[in-house]
């Protein structure tokens, strides 16, 4: 590991400032934020990280959970994963985000990991953790290993010809079913991002993978209320039951509208680049009755355009079944749905 200097901030100005000092917040940034360190720890004795300076945020709070004025949740960037999957609001009122974050790494992990790192947690790519490897996104403009070479837990959807890497993280895939907003505070004040808007596709920079600015820290996390009735769930698919990353996985927030599916959102894990909403899935769900028919349309609409580089093939047709499973779960009990 490449030695560093490491901080202990007593408040959020002088967190931002020595964030600020780096001249990016993306790979290779010299100052790095460290929360539960179960990633950044990784990546600096692997050297794929290896900033100069490492700023502690322990001492800075944000560690509650607090309702909003609106009827939402308030997340704090340190609240662990398992102190937010045992939260009795999340498991009343958003359990598909309990369920993710429980369906992930073991308890351990989970009692040192917090919603801002899992929110900015890495890639399991293979190469880009081998420094001996090309990779666009450890190294632009070094070449993509994986392409040519092992790939089979790597996206089918918002790939490029320069990074074909998966989102690893489950609670990702929960908060962007349930329209989540992070709430970042930098050099230039306050600022509220839709998740939808937080990460950012390879294209030809994968090495850029959040709208994150150097100095930029995750304050919290924001759950929009949800309506009377509504109905979640998150199924994972994976090699073995637990300890292990998505291959697919599938998060469902649905409200009934009479004996039809009102408002129904679904993201996908496991296969896009980031966490992935299917908009043209939904729509063609609002308002129908959940029929077998219904909701394998819904889950082909879902995967059109994902592209395997042969390794990873499967991974379209399993992440069609897992959606499918997904709806017929969340739907049971509604006029049409599968018994
Ligand atoms: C063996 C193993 C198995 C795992 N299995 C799963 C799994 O099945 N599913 C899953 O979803 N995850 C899994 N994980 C990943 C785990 O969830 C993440 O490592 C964890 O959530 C990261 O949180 P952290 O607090 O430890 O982040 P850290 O390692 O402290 O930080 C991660 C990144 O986020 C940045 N950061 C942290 N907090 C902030 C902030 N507030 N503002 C700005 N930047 C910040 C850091 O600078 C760093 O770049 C696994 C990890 C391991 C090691
Ligand atoms: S898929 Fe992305 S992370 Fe993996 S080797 Fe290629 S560029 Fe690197």
């Amino acid at each position: 590991m490449t030695p560093f200097v490491l901080h202990h901030p007593g408040s959020l100005a002088e967190a931002v400032a020595l964030g600020g000092q780096s001249a990016t917040a993306q790979q290779g940034a010299s100052v790095r934020f460290l929360a539960g360190g179960t990633t950044l720890l990784d990546l600096m004795k692997l050297e794929v990280e290896q900033p100069a300076q490492v700023v502690q945020l322990r001492r800075l709070g944000l560690d509650r959970i607090e309702p909003t004025p609106d009827g939402g949740l308030a997340v704090g960037a340190l609240v662990s994963n398992s102190a937010l999957a045992h939260d009795p609001v999340v498991r009343q009122r958003y359990a598909v985000l309990s369920e993710a974050l429980l369906s992930g790494a073991s308890v351990q992990l989970r009692n040192m990991a917090t919603t801002g790192g899992n929110l900015l947690q890495r890639t399991r790519c293979v190469y880009f953790r081998d420094t001996a490897m090309a990779c666009n996104k450890r190294v632009p403009g070094s070449g993509c290993a994986a392409l040519g070479g092992y790939h089979r837990n790597l996206a089918v959807l918002g790939t490029s010809e320069h990074c074909i890497a998966s989102n690893p993280s489950d609670m990702n895939v929960a908060l962007m079913a349930l329209d989540a907003v992070v709430h970042v505070t930098g050099r230039q004040g306050e600022r509220a991002i839709p998740i939808r808007a937080f990460h950012l596709l390879p294209g030809a920079t994968p090495h850029l993978e959040t709208v994150l600015a150097p100095g930029d820290l995750v304050t919290h996390v924001s759950l929009p209320p949800l309506p009377p009735g509504t109905r979640s769930l998150y199924l994972k698919l994976r090699d073995r039951a637990s300890y292990e990353f998505a291959l697919a996985s599938c998060a469902v927030v649905l409200t009934p509208d009479a004996d039809r599916i009102g408002r129904v959102a679904i993201a996908l894990g496991g296969v896009g680049t980031i966490p992935w909403r299917v908009p043209q899935a939904e729509r063609l769900l609002a308002g129908q009755q959940p029929t077998p028919s219904a909701l394998q349309a819904a889950a082909a609409a879902a995967l059109q355009g994902a592209r395997g580089h042969g390794e990873n093939d499967f991974k379209i047709e399993l992440a069609r079944r897992c959606i499918v499973h997904a709806l017929a779960t969340a739907c049971a009990g509604l006029p049409g749905a599968a018994p």
